[in-house]
């Protein structure tokens, strides 16, 4: 027989445990284990004793529900769920009281939700960390009990109602879990057909605090007919436990494979609790220019991209992590356990990677990519809300540089943009999502009202914005170049002879503009301006030429020593704006 095929069957047994007549779907599941035999035979000799109490049982309360193991055709035991009635004795038998059986195989629980749940189960048996529900949807009769070796142990026989309200009255239901709670007390009720929950409450009066709890439920009707829900309660530890969140029906997304965003939000902050000190890693990914693959692909398109980068996320931390959405292009990643950068790369750039292959070789498709911010506990932050300001702003960052792109949180490269010099924290967020223009917004009003005097003001503001290390206006002269130094340690070395070469100003756009990501760009083409540019230690720089008047040139150079990434778009067109009014204002006013 096939093992995985789930069973259910019913026996007709008497007072000392002799099998009377059992249904066809039992003898064909027993087999030849079956001949004149007593059930007593069939089960594992740690839980006979179960079945005698249920037996003896039998006539205060109808429809005992019980965990035994049983023997298969195969010669293993398997667990079942045994609902144990007293049956009225047929015409033949002598007046021995006798029992029917209703026999469920225990993989009836999961045969619809969870292919490793037969493993699960057998774990939760063995380990006896659970609770069994059983109730009875007519009468509202429930029973909670505990599988010990050789016993069951009750906590609670009653009504569901009384239970519920008890439950709730006491405070003993975490708070957001609470509507969790009555849904599965409302599954108990209407004898939902197959259900999982998971949430958090105290699982004994007398228990310390509250604990995750994961149930696994199934009504299943019995030989007469009546309708019993039988569940499993077992307590959950959300560290390597990522599979069981995404059972919660409750918890999906609606239209994505992946938690919503109060699911994953609960779990990301139990992971922080659960293990101090353990790094757990979080990430933002939002997809770029979302807004114009809807415009050019339709609405049901974005859709499937939606889903479609649901499904890269997902899988790129299947085994380490948990996927969410939580927004409408914006998702949300929790790895555990990444010990360094490195490995937090590995993970960031796969997701960008898959994403970014996600229609290769298909020109009728967009080319979709995404941005990513990361923080990790307990380095960049001790609570779930710091650590998701800073993933935030690095998402920002991310896409301020041009999107396509991760940004893991570096201290000494971001604390200032995450801090936002002394902004209170619900401002900075708007601060820098509108910190240059803003910057270069003022300016430009205070030149129009002021003229020039402003600039020298305002030049620290756009060093701070842009992170720049210095700003040098060249003038030419007619003859050469000179330097004045807006910004910076006026010791850096002077050697303007590389504006001297026809080929680097003809270098310039046509707008007036040149952009160096990178000095080595120059290695091959210009040796001198590499030389220069390393003599003045500057990495990277926007320069914006001004043609003042015929005989007056004037580069104004914004500069960095750090190697960074490379000068977003809007960077470049605001640096030329205050280029503009750096050349013209101090040359020409
Ligand atoms: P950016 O690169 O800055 O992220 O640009 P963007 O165009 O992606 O801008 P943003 O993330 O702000 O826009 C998200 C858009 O996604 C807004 C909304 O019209 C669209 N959207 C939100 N939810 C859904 C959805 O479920 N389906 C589809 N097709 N579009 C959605
Ligand atoms: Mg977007």
């Amino acid at each position: 027989m096939d093992n995985n095929v789930f069973f259910k069957g019913k026996a007709i047994i008497d007072e000392q445990f002799n099998i009377l007549s059992v249904d066809d779907e039992l003898k064909d599941f027993l087999g030849d284990n079956l001949v004149n035999t007593k059930i007593a035979r069939l089960i594992h000799p740690s839980d006979i004793n179960q079945l005698e109490t249920a037996v003896k049982n039998v006539q205060s309360e109808s429809g005992f529900v019980t965990a035994l193991r049983m023997v298969d055709n195969t010669g293993r035991y398997r667990w079942f769920v045994y609902i144990i009635d007293e049956a009225e004795p047929a015409d033949n038998v002598c007046n021995s009281r006798i029992c029917s059986i209703s026999i469920f195989d225990i993989r009836v629980f999961f045969k619809h939700t969870d292919t490793k749940a037969d493993n699960t189960y057998m774990e939760y048996f063995s380990l006896m960390e659970y609770l069994m529900f059983s109730y009875d949807v007519s009468t509202d009769r429930l029973r909670i009990f505990m599988m010990e070796s050789h016993q069951q142990v009750d906590f609670y026989r009653g009504t569901l109602a009384d239970w519920r309200r008890t439950m709730l009255a006491n405070g003993n239901v975490y708070g957001v879990t609470r509507n969790i709670f009555d849904s599965f007390c409302d599954d108990f009720a209407n004898g939902t057909e197959i259900f999982e929950r998971e949430f958090k409450m105290k699982i004994f009066e007398n228990s310390q605090g509250m604990e995750w709890c994961l149930v696994k439920g199934k009504t299943i009707i019995d030989f007469n007919g009546k309708k019993h829900v039988i569940a499993t309660m077992s307590k959950i530890s959300p560290v390597n436990d990522e599979e069981h969140v995404y059972l919660n029906s409750d918890a999906l997304d609606v239209g994505t494979d992946i938690l919503n965003k109060r699911a994953i939000t609960e779990y990301t902050k139990r992971l922080i609790e659960s293990k101090p000190g353990c790094p757990v890693t979080i990430a933002i990914i939002d997809i770029d220019n979302f807004k114009t693959i809807n415009d050019e692909f339709g609405h049901m398109f974005g859709d499937e991209v939606i889903c479609n980068v649901a499904d890269v996320i997902k899988e790129s931390v299947e085994g380490k992590g948990v996927a969410g959405r939580i927004g409408g292009d914006e998702m949300f990643i929790v790895v555990e356990g990444l010990k360094s950068n490195d490995e937090i790369r590995n993970v960031l750039r796969t997701i960008r990677n898959n994403v970014s292959f996600m229609y290769n070789n298909q020109p009728d498709k967009p080319h979709v990519t995404c941005s990513i911010g990361s923080s990790t506990y307990p380095c960049d932050g001790q609570t779930y809300e710091e650590l998701f300001n800073i993933a935030d702003k690095m998402l920002y960052l991310a896409k301020e540089k041009g999107r396509d792109r991760y940004i893991i949180y570096l201290p000494d490269l971001h604390e200032d943009y995450v801090k936002g010099k002394g902004m209170p924290n619900s401002e900075a967020y708007m601060f820098y999502k509108y910190k240059k223009i803003g910057v270069v917004n003022d300016i430009v009003n205070a030149y129009r009202k002021n003229g020039k005097d402003c600039i020298m003001e305002s030049a620290d503001k756009i060093k701070r914005a842009f992170a720049l290390d210095s700003i040098f206006i060249y003038h030419h002269t007619g003859e050469a170049w000179e330097r004045k130094i807006i910004i910076g340690n006026k010791d850096i070395a002077e050697d303007n002879d590389y504006l001297n070469d026809k080929a680097y100003i003809a270098d310039f756009t046509e707008d007036g503009i040149e952009v160096i990501d990178n000095i080595n760009f120059f290695e091959r083409r210009a040796k001198n301006t590499v030389k220069a540019f390393i003599n003045m230690g500057i990495n990277q720089a926007v320069q914006i030429i001004v043609n003042v008047s015929d005989e007056n040139d004037v580069i104004v150079s914004f500069n960095r020593n750090r190697q960074m990434s490379k000068w977003s778009e809007m960077d470049i067109v605001y640096l030329a704006i205050l280029g503009n009014i750096f050349g013209n204002g101090i040359y020409n006013d």
